[in-house]
């Protein structure tokens, strides 16, 4: 696959996340409500406006989950024909004068999050924090190489790239057990993650080839995690408040269509898995990933560079997983990969990682050095798979900490 080449010349530059060959799906506000678009190159194609031929009704609600429920002939139709509308010369008369430029549009959340779900199938960041808190010896629990460990978090707390994230209060540990504190959140960190949407329903246990069918593509994720709050939490039940503060995703749907010529295979097995969860083919995806932290008013250091096929478990694994005892599937259900790491120190995908448990801080570009996240710190998350002479990317994953808000007065001792 080399750059399809579009009459909108920003789209063949080279350098932007959006040429032709990505079409990825967001819902914008260009000043006359929310609507669902198209990017291409530096602007956004209107779908309510434009003669796709499809039924009006799946761009009637701002949200992509109606044309997810229609199924893959539909999302083939729609592609194949924004393609054509958006390559041929003939078309742009009639096409143009429903371009829009991003620059002058705010990005809204893409679909309806119906359920949320975050695993924990990435090996190097599983074994860094096993590491830490339970030593070489027994970094990875007994299930790992055997199961992708995962929690059903709040589909409430996902929010699109650009909403401010609040420090969080939450119940910490005291310096006795018996005396526990509610304090703002002192370890606020990051986690960089991909988000896999599951684009058509189920019932009962499905195979992991037909889990990989019904994603309809991927957003970037940064699951933010308060890890005081999670310290004293998290046993035996797993994470709990502390990853309900806010899930952050990048507002363009990349599709799998797009991404299909970045497959790779998940890395070796290192215990055979069992039937149910073996990869008919592969189901991973080359994609470059990663972390910038800029101060308030600072300028950004990049902290961490990974890539997403450094996954143990692809999302259909896990989606595959998911369904192994019955439960059900819904239309946007949004599965998080679990943060991702790579091997080297600097391709860690979270904070806890790169400071080894606030441990070793990290020294930034302006200077400034950090453990963890600081009021005022916009963090931005960034993808692309990179082919010859094109890039699919994913825009910006981007979120700021605002100062934990005032506790009211019947919470305080
Ligand atoms: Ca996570």
């Amino acid at each position: 696959m080399t750059l399809l080449r579009s009459w909108v010349a920003s789209a063949n530059s080279g350098t932007t996340d959006f040429p032709l060959n990505n079409l990825p799906y967001g819902v914008f506000d260009a000043g006359a409500g929310p609507r669902m678009g198209v990017a291409i190159g530096d602007q956004i194609l209107d779908l309510a406006a434009v003669d796709h031929r499809l039924d009006p009704e799946l761009f009637a609600h701002p949200s992509w989950n109606a044309v997810m429920a229609a199924g893959p002939k539909v999302w083939a139709a729609l592609r194949a024909r924004l393609t054509e509308l958006l390559s041929d010369e003939a078309h742009r008369a009639s096409v143009e004068p429903h371009l829009l430029p991003q620059a002058g549009a705010a990005m809204l959340m893409p679909f309806t999050v119906t359920e949320y779900t975050d695993f924990y199938a990435g090996k190097n960041h599983a074994v860094n924090v096993g590491t830490m808190f339970r030593g070489a010896e027994n970094a990875l629990p007994p299930n790992w190489l055997s199961i992708p460990i995962g929690y059903n978090g709040r589909a409430s707390s996902v929010v699109v790239s650009g909403t401010p994230v609040p420090r969080p209060w939450g119940q910490v540990k005291g310096p006795d057990e018996a005396l526990p504190r509610l304090a703002p959140s002192a370890r606020f960190d990051l986690e960089l993650e991909m988000g896999a949407i599951v684009g058509q329903p189920s019932t009962g246990m499905v195979s992991v080839a037909e889990a990989d069918a019904m994603i309809f593509g991927y957003v970037l994720l940064n699951d933010w995690s308060a890890r005081d709050i999670q310290a004293w939490e998290y046993q035996p039940l797993g994470p709990f408040q502390s990853k309900a503060t806010a899930t952050t995703i990048s507002p363009w749907i990349v599709t799998t269509a797009a991404l299909e010529p970045f497959r790779v295979s998940t890395p070796d097995r290192e215990r055979p898995l069992l039937p149910y969860l073996r990869e008919p083919g592969p189901m991973l995806y080359d994609i470059a990933l990663e972390v910038g932290l800029a101060p308030e008013g600072g300028a950004e250091t990049v902290i961490s560079r990974t890539n997403y096929r450094e996954m143990y478990y692809s999302a259909a694994q896990q989606l595959a997983h998911h369904t192994s005892s019955g439960c059900a599937m819904r239309v946007g259900d949004l599965l998080g990969s679990g943060t991702i790491s790579g091997t080297r120190p600097d391709s860690r995908g979270s904070l806890l990682e790169l400071s080894w448990g606030g441990k070793e801080p990290l020294t930034l570009d302006t200077g400034e050095t950090r453990t963890f996240l600081q009021d005022g710190d916009r963090l931005t998350l960034r993808g692309a798979a990179e082919g010859p002479g094109y890039r699919i990317g994913f825009g910006n994953c981007a979120g700021q900490i605002l100062p934990a808000a005032d506790l009211p007065a019947w919470a305080k001792e």
